[in-house]
C-alpha cells in the first residue's frame, strides 16, 4: 500500500470517544463519496492501520468520522491526535459503496449506524444525490442523543430541501422527543420509521446501509420480506450495504 503523510487541521469531539479528525493530506488519489482510505501509525511492533470511510468529497482535507473502540489497537491513537499531529492516510481509496455502484431509483434511503453515518456525509455534501433522487431519507441509529453528530449540517440540509430530505435520528438508550426510540428494526417494525420519513420501503428504492453488522444482518432480513433484495451487478435489487466489522 502507499502512503502520504497526513496532518491534523482540526478535531471535533461530538461526544467522549466520538470525533471527526479532519486532516490535510496531500496526494490522495481522486476517490468518490462512499469510499474508504486507511489511516495508520508506525509502532515498534510494525505498521498499524484501518479502513475509514471518508467522510467528505475529494479535496486535500479529509474528515473521518471516528468513535473509539476502548479495547481496540488503533483508535485510542486516534482518539488521543490533535491539531497538528501527524499519520499515515493512504494514497488510494477502495470500496463500492457509491452512488454510482447503487441502483436507480426514486427515493434514497441512507441507514447508518454510529459513525456508519460518515460515507453519507460525504455524498450529501456533493450535489449528485440531490439531483438523481426526488426523495432522500437519512436514517441515524445511535444509543444516546448525544451521539447525534453533525446536526448543524443535516439542519442545514433540511432547511435547504424541505419535503426532499427526511432525517430520521433513531436513539435506542434514552427517550428524545425528537427522535424515534428503539433500535433501527424495531421501528421498521412497529411502523414509526416509514412514518417519520414519510416515506415506506417500496421496490422504487435505493436501500443503503453501513454500520453495525447486527443491525445491517436484521434489516436485510426484514426487508427482504417486503421484497427488497440486495442490488448486485447481473441481479438489480435495491440494497447496497457496507460492513464496519
Ligand atoms: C470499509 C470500512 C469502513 C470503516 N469506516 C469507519 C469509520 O468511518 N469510522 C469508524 O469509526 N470505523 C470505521 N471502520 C472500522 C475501523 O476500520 C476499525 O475497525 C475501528 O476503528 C476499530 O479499530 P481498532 O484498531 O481500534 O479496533 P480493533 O482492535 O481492530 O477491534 C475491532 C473491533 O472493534 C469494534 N468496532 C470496529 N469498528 C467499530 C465502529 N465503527 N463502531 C463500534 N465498534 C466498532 C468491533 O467489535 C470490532 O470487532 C470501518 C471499517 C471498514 C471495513
Amino acid at each position: 500500500m502507499k502512503w502520504t503523510r497526513g496532518v491534523v487541521e482540526k478535531k471535533t469531539i461530538w461526544a467522549d470517544g466520538l470525533f471527526t479528525l479532519e486532516i490535510r493530506a496531500p496526494g490522495v488519489a481522486h476517490f468518490e463519496p462512499g469510499q474508504f482510505l486507511q489511516l495508520g501509525i508506525e509502532r515498534e511492533d510494525g505498521h498499524l492501520h484501518r479502513p475509514y470511510s471518508v467522510a467528505s468529497p475529494h479535496g486535500e482535507v479529509l474528515d473521518f468520522f471516528i468513535v473509539l473502540v476502548e479495547e481496540g489497537r488503533l483508535t485510542p491513537h486516534l482518539w488521543k491526535m490533535d491539531v497538528g499531529d501527524q499519520l499515515d492516510v493512504s494514497t488510494r481509496a477502495a470500496g463500492s459503496f457509491t452512488l454510482s455502484k447503487s441502483p436507480s431509483a426514486s427515493v434514497l434511503w441512507l441507514i447508518a449506524t454510529g459513525t456508519g453515518l460518515a460515507p453519507y456525509i460525504a455524498m450529501l455534501r456533493t450535489r449528485t444525490p440531490w439531483q438523481r433522487y426526488s426523495k432522500i431519507v437519512l436514517v441515524h441509529g445511535v444509543r444516546h442523543g448525544t451521539d447525534l453528530a453533525y446536526q448543524p449540517e443535516l439542519a442545514q440540509w433540511s432547511a435547504m430541501h424541505g419535503e426532499k430530505f427526511a432525517y430520521v435520528p433513531v436513539v435506542s438508550r434514552e427517550q428524545l422527543e425528537a427522535a424515534l426510540s428503539g433500535r433501527i428494526t424495531h421501528c421498521l417494525a412497529n411502523g414509526s420509521l416509514e412514518s417519520m420519513a414519510g416515506q415506506p420501503f417500496t421496490t422504487d428504492c435505493c436501500v443503503m446501509m453501513c454500520g453495525n453488522p447486527d443491525m445491517l444482518n436484521e434489516l436485510i432480513s426484514m426487508l427482504g420480506e417486503r421484497g427488497l433484495r440486495k442490488h448486485k451487478s447481473k441481479e438489480p435489487g435495491q440494497i447496497v450495504v457496507e460492513r464496519y466489522w
